[in-house]
């Protein structure tokens, strides 16, 4: 390879050298020599030897150009070796790392003849200067200052690229350069510059990972956030929550432990229905509860035996805090040992962040929903919850061909009530009659507060027998005075019944043939039943 560079170049007595160096005919010029490494040249092909070796054990750039440097140093008997690099930003050459004779770092890469080092730059060409004299002839003012014998410096180049240079220097006899030397280091030089480029060719490849790494990540949040907000219902946000937390990486298995360290019971979710615990049995648990941050735990924790499926190599724990405080504990469980790092508890910290949002939230919804559609002073549906309901059950209904059957109950005479003992008294009156109802209607019965102490209710499936139920209802009632802060007050009602016709659009033509009943009832003298019969209607 050296006969052919030397041939290229038209350096006829170097090539001659070489052939000689290395028992070359001319035949056999271009060929590898499988000499013995021996004489100067062997120790060239045992230094660029030494290189590949580095090269090829690892792409750590500033191992290789230490080794490099080392290799020329030794080769070359340089005093020290300084690789310059140029700055990608300001385009600068900077000391990267320096070496001296006995292979240690020059801790201060200071003394060197910046002058000389400059001039390569912009020649590219590798530089040799040698005494003093030949220094100052070329403004080097450090050769002469740090009486630098021997200067030799090689540019280090990729596909026309100057990545930087190379520098040795000498000041002792020993080490004093010469033209044929600038082959060896410039050979070097190509190595590191090949060295360096993979080095950071592997390291972008790495930082691309890495930046990959996050942008998956980002994308994994988003999805799971939009997965938890899109839902109001405060259950399956916590049950969603789990289940994002359980695709995590290295997670095989998830729970979310509801409640405190002071709950006396427990709920455990995360098998097929949840369980619960009391906190009494599981003393353990409570250091779990009672831990407010996240964690890592290798091995088994001693709370481990409280969850169907203990066998985890590895936990990771993160409190769930709402907005008033400790609600619960996530926890996530892996069957590899150490399958947790500080980046998995980071974002099983902010999937939890993010969902525990998304639960107080729901929450907030539930409650607000709840206030709107519930009537505070009874705790039945209102209004405007009954007829989405009634509308429910009628479209079933129908579809379904059964009957309904439909109440309107109002109280008798309450303005007497209201007068003679006062609003409070009224209000709990009201209540009671709604308790009493409420105890007297089957299963799927609904009640709702229809205003002010007049109540609607539907009977799904219920056809025949309306009249007898809505009987018993006002026997309950008018059975026993209700128990007030006044003492016990006799109250009876009245009630209005209807049956649903197929030609019922909407609940009002249902609720109104019971209300003309209800009319009917109060008519006739009121504390009685009264269906709705259009032939008989006193209208
Ligand atoms: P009737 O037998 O004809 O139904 O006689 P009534 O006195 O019950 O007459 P009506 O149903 O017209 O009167 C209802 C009264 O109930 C009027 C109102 O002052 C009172 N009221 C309405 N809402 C409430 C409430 O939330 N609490 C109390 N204490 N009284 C209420
Ligand atoms: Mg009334
Ligand atoms: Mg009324």
């Amino acid at each position: 390879m050296a006969a052919g560079i030397a041939e290229s170049r038209g350096w006829p007595h170097r090539a001659r050298r070489v052939a000689a160096e290395f028992r070359l005919d001319a035949g056999r010029r271009n060929r590898v020599p499988v000499v013995a490494a021996q004489g100067q040249a062997g120790q060239r092909w045992a230094a660029l030897e030494q290189l590949n070796l580095a090269a090829s054990r690892g792409i750590d750039p500033e191992r290789l150009t230490r080794v490099a440097l080392d290799e020329t140093t030794r080769l070359l008997g340089a005093e020290r070796a300084i690789l310059f690099l140029v700055d990608a930003e300001t385009q600068i050459l900077v000391p990267f790392v320096g070496r001296d004779a006995n292979g240690r770092d020059v801790a201060e890469l200071t003394g060197y003849s910046a002058t000389v080092v400059d001039r390569v730059r912009h020649s590219r060409e590798p530089l040799v200067v040698t005494g003093t004299e030949e220094g100052e002839a070329l403004g080097a003012q450090s050769v002469v200052q740090y009486g630098l014998r021997s200067i030799l410096v090689a540019p280090l180049e990729l596909d026309d690229r100057l990545l930087g240079v190379v520098y040795l220097d000498s000041r002792v006899a020993k080490g004093v350069f010469t033209v044929d030397d600038t082959d060896v280091l410039t050979a070097i030089t190509h190595h590191i510059a090949v060295g360096l480029e993979t080095a950071r060719a592997a390291q972008l490849e790495v930082a691309v990972a890495a930046a990959n790494r996050q942008r998956d990540l980002a994308e994994t949040m988003r999805r799971a956030m939009a997965r938890l907000t899109g839902t109001l219902d405060p259950e399956l946000v916590l049950r969603r929550l789990l289940l994002t937390a359980r695709q995590t990486p290295g997670a095989n298995r998830g729970w979310l432990l509801m409640g405190t360290a002071d709950s006396t019971e427990i709920t455990v979710h995360g098998g097929p229905a949840p369980v619960q615990l009391t906190l009494a049995d599981h003393p353990d648990l409570r250091a779990l509860l009672d831990n407010r941050q996240a964690d890592m735990i290798n091995g088994t924790p001693p709370w481990a035996g409280a969850f169907a499926d203990s066998t985890g190599q590895s936990w990771l724990t993160v409190t769930l805090d709402d907005r008033n405080g400790a609600v619960g504990v996530l926890v996530l469980a892996s069957d590899r040992p150490g399958a947790y790092a500080a980046a998995d508890l980071g974002v099983a910290a902010a999937l939890v962040g993010q969902g525990m949002v998304a639960y107080d939230n729901a929450r907030l919804f539930s409650r607000v929903n709840e206030l709107a559609t519930t009537d505070s002073l009874t705790g039945v549906a209102n209004r405007r919850r009954f007829f989405d309901l009634a509308e429910r059950a009628l479209t079933s209904a129908k579809a379904a061909g059964g009957p309904v059957t439909a109440l309107m109950v109002d109280i008798d005479h309450f303005k007497r009530i209201n007068d003679a003992h006062g609003h409070q008294v009224g209000d709990d009156v009201i209540k009671e009659v709604v308790q009493r109802l409420l105890g007297g209607l089957p299963a799927n019965g609904l009640v709702a507060r229809y205003g002010g102490e007049e109540f609607a209710v539907l009977l799904p499936g219920i056809d025949a027998s309306g009249e007898e139920l809505a009987e018993g209802l006002r026997a309950v009632v008018a059975g026993t005075p209700v128990d007030t802060r006044s003492g016990p007050i006799p109250v009876t009602i009245s009630v209005g019944l209807a049956r649903l016709r197929p030609t019922d659009p909407t609940p009002d033509t249902l609720l109104g043939r019971a209300d003309a009943g209800l009319y009917a009832a109060k008519l006739a003298g009121r504390n009685r039943v009264v269906a709705h019969d259009p032939e008989h209607l006193p209208l």
